[in-house]
């Protein structure tokens, strides 16, 4: 399988991702009200990498990414992934 990423938008590369666990959207920016965004990413639906989180570390050490929903990453990330099928 091939690593999807954004084309183009404010996430211009950004690797795209398919849950392997239900997640929320992280994006902090991603309600009406000016919120975090929270939608639920459920396992097997594609999110978007984004900006790295200051505080959470795997246990290697290495830092993780916030997960945005497709939503969120703008429509270049919608494409991207209609062009996958859809999420199949
Ligand atoms: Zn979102």
């Amino acid at each position: 399988m091939t690593q999807l990423t954004v084309k183009g938008g404010w996430l211009d590369g950004a690797a795209i991702r398919k849950a392997r666990k239900p997640y929320r959207c992280q994006y902090y920016r991603g309600s009406a009200a000016g919120g975090f965004c929270r939608k639920p990413i459920p396992p097997g639906a594609y999110y978007v990498e984004g900006e790295m989180t200051d505080c959470q570390q795997t246990r290697n050490g290495a830092f993780i990414r916030d997960k945005y929903c497709p939503e969120c990453a703008g429509p270049e990330a919608l494409a991207t992934i209609a062009d996958q099928g859809g999420g199949a």
